[in-house]
């Protein structure tokens, strides 16, 4: 790629550690190619103790205008911003920046990313029943962008119980007409009924990942329904057991995390840019996947 670097150039970066596997680079600055964006995109390996003094000096350099935040820096990233948006305040943490009048404004577009990947399967949340497996940070993510989205009613299973409840209180503090119960995982009856009942079984846990493919947060196949949708935000592997099994249970759409990833990254851009990223040209570009690879 060549591009005209001028004086007037805008400078993006993502921060994490580590960082050379980034897809980011590839993806933004494609993009600001495409749309004809006189901007550059970089990354910067960047640790989490490191956050605060970053974000002081991209302040003070006119022209960084904004980037992304990945592990394990996205806490800190939401401590060290100066402004927050909804969803990263009612997340408790930060993935997307841009830098406005010398403040950094910290949003979070994981959530997001998800549902919008839900959408582009025909899936819509508002009034629907979800179960979500997992309590951690893309738990958090997801849980709360489901409930601005009107998702009527959610029961969260996790391994650690408390951790759940903890979860559950707080969402259920910020959105107190929406039916949101706590369960432990290890109440498998409870968890047969739940899905069974439900539109939309979640799993936000590590349980199917690479190394471990051969485990699944079902273990009894008949929970699957012909109605319900299964989203595993794993991506590797591309199709984990849970997907496969629920595949073969004949459910009606079954979705890995590859969308969740990809989204998240479109959502940043219109977010920090505020222009529409041309999502079919960059799925096959950079990620080299169409819809027949995730769903
Ligand atoms: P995290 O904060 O560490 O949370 C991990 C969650 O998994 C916790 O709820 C934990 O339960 C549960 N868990 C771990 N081992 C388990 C087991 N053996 N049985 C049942 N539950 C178990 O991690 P995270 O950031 O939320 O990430 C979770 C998964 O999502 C990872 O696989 C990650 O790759 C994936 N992810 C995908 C995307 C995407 O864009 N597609 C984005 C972020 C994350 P306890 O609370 O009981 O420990």
């Amino acid at each position: 790629m060549s591009k005209n670097i001028t004086g007037y150039t805008k400078l993006y970066a993502v921060l994490g550690s580590p960082i050379k596997h980034s897809k980011s680079p590839e993806m933004y600055n494609y993009t600001f190619e495409k749309n004809g964006d006189d901007s550059v995109y970089v990354a910067f390996d960047v640790k989490e103790d490191s956050i605060g003094k970053a974000f002081d000096t991209f302040k003070q350099l006119e022209g960084f205008t904004g980037g992304n935040i990945t592990m394990p820096n996205k806490t800190a990233a939401f401590e060290y911003s100066d402004e927050l948006t909804e969803e990263a305040r009612l997340i408790g943490a930060v993935n997307t920046f841009k830098i406005e009048k010398g403040k950094i404004i910290g949003h979070n577009t994981d959530g997001k990313g998800f549902t919008k990947d839900l959408k582009a399967h025909d899936f819509d949340l508002e009034g629907k029943k979800a179960v979500i497996v997992g309590a951690g940070g893309a738990a958090t993510s997801i849980t709360v962008q489901a409930l601005l989205e009107g998702l009527a009613e959610l029961s969260l299973f996790n391994k650690t119980f408390s951790k759940g409840q903890k979860l559950v209180d707080k969402l259920s503090a910020h959105f107190p007409n929406q039916i949101i119960t706590a369960y432990d995982l290890a109440n498998t009856e409870l968890f047969k009924k739940e899905v069974q009942d439900a539109d939309l079984l979640i799993n936000a846990t590590n349980v199917g990942m690479q190394p471990n493919i051969e485990h699944s947060i079902v273990t009894d196949l008949s929970i699957f329904h012909k109605n319900l949708y299964v989203a595993d935000i794993i991506y590797e592997p591309n199709e984990t057991k849970l997907l496969k099994d629920a595949k073969e249970a004949g459910v009606a759409c079954a979705i890995n995390g590859l969308g969740m990833l990809f989204y998240q990254g479109v959502e940043a851009y219109e977010y920090f840019t505020g222009k529409q990223m041309p999502v079919e040209d960059i799925k096959k570009k950079v990620y080299g996947y169409e819809k027949k690879d995730y769903s």
